[in-house]
């Protein structure tokens, strides 16, 4: 059965009905999906979630999710998503400086290869049962492809709204499922404000408007997949990149419910990263103050591109109250960063990936997570998504006849490998 009550605000405490709904009446803040945890907790194990399949479903108590569609997954959107691999990256904590250290790689979440398929899930899902035939989207790419694809998957018609500058992968990937592509000319912030307009004059399920409290929730899953392949437990810290600051956010309420159930105890500083053109959280953060300040964003990590994060100030706020930090990282830091989690773990990572390991180099050489204790970073989306960004990275390649003799010559003549990438991101 699902255990979620209602939608309450975060920051007045106004409750509402599970039904769509963009924020708060009176205070427009976000709104949250509020769980019977106690009921929750007697009714459901970690035991038998492990015996469950190995996808987000395995968690569909904790989400916003039909009671009667949910086993073993919800239909009709039952795609295998999540359960991606939480990978011990020995070679990159020699790397980093850290002593345990591993990739939760959602890189190789199904089907378009971001975590933005875990939120996507959910609106969907919830998107068909609100009785929804039309679902749009406002996207820095990422979701776009999540909800181009999901959508096709259902059956729904789509709407995907971005910023004009898109990269040529994730624009393919958003068109080829048949998707209405929408390209605007404007930053993502102007793309979101206009999604809102369109939100209050059309009957449309919009999955980062009105569809925004139970899209969310998807995000937890990270969180909960963490601890699981942990062995419930957390790690000391975790490094996250930060667009809408959504993600992180929902990550710290993921841990919180594991610990309000007694299945996983103890801290873990949760700490963010941004570009360095685009940092208003992390701005936040480090000036230690409680006012985000919208920027117009200027970096090649276009996935994080958003000046006027729309859950900053709750980022912000678990930061702080983890324990953890915020770090941001320039154009060259982030191919520096893309780069060496590929040379040191076979992990191929968009921007986003970039942003997250240059974070963590920076939050662990200032002391703000500690080398000797546990560390996951959490790489969101695929590198083949955005080659643009490491496309300059390498000298014209080299072409062979097809003869021994040439091969040989070409093996003694050979320049020593690339340098190492330490020296960019010390
Ligand atoms: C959307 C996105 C993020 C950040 O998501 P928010 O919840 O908006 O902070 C991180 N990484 C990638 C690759 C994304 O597409
Ligand atoms: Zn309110």
């Amino acid at each position: 059965m699902s255990f979620a009550l209602g939608l309450r605000c975060r920051d007045c405490g106004e409750t509402y009905p599970l039904a769509p709904q963009a924020g708060c009446e009176t205070c427009f803040a976000p709104l949250e999906v509020v769980y019977d945890l106690e009921a929750l907790g007697r009714a459901l194990h970690p035991a038998r979630i492990a015996s469950r399949p190995a996808d987000m479903w395995r968690y569909r108590e904790l989400l916003p999710i039909e009671p009667e569609a949910a086993s073993p997954r919800p239909r009709p959107t039952g795609l295998k998503i999540g359960w991606t691999p939480l990978q011990p990256a020995p070679r990159l904590a020699r790397s980093l400086g850290v002593r345990e250290l591993y990739i939760k790689n959602d890189a190789v979440n199904f089907p378009t290869l971001s975590f933005k398929d875990r939120v996507v899930a959910v609106a969907l899902d919830c998107a068909v049962r609100f009785g929804f035939n039309v679902v749009a989207c406002s996207s820095t790419g990422n979701l776009a492809n999540a909800v181009a694809a999901q959508a096709a998957a259902l059956g729904l018609e789509s709407f995907i709204f971005t910023p004009a500058d898109l990269e040529t992968a994730k624009i393919l990937a958003t068109r080829i499922y048949g998707a209405r592509l929408i390209q605007i000319d404007g930053n993502y912030d102007q793309v979101n404000r206009l999604c809102g307009e369109i939100a209050q004059k059309l009957p449309w399920g919009i999955v980062n408007v009105n569809l925004r409290p139970f899209y969310a929730e998807g995000s937890k899953t990270v969180a909960y997949e963490i601890a699981e392949q942990l062995g419930w437990r957390f790690p000391d810290a975790l490094v996250c990149p930060m667009a809408g600051g959504s993600l992180l956010t929902k990550i710290g309420r993921g841990f919180d419910e594991l610990r309000a159930l007694g299945w996983a105890s103890g801290d873990s500083r949760i700490c963010g990263a941004q570009a360095a053109g685009c940092s208003p959280i992390s701005t936040a953060v480090k000036n230690g103050s409680r006012e985000i300040v919208p920027q117009k964003p200027r970096t090649i990590a276009r996935s994080l591109a958003i000046g006027d994060p729309a859950d900053g100030f709750y980022a912000a706020e678990t930061i702080r109250r983890t324990g953890g930090w915020a770090e941001d990282a320039t154009d060259e830091e982030i191919v520096a960063g893309i780069r060496v989690l590929a040379e040191t773990e076979g992990i191929f990572a968009e921007t986003a990936g970039g942003v997250t390991v240059a974070g963590a180099r920076k939050l662990l050489a200032s002391g703000r997570i500690d080398p000797n204790g546990s560390l996951v970073l959490v790489i969101s989306g695929n590198g083949l998504k955005t080659l643009d960004a490491v496309a300059d990275q390498f000298d014209q390649q080299v072409v062979l006849p097809p003869r021994l003799a040439d091969f040989e010559a070409y093996l003694s003549s050979r320049q020593p490998a690339a340098p190492a990438l330490e020296t960019v991101l010390a």
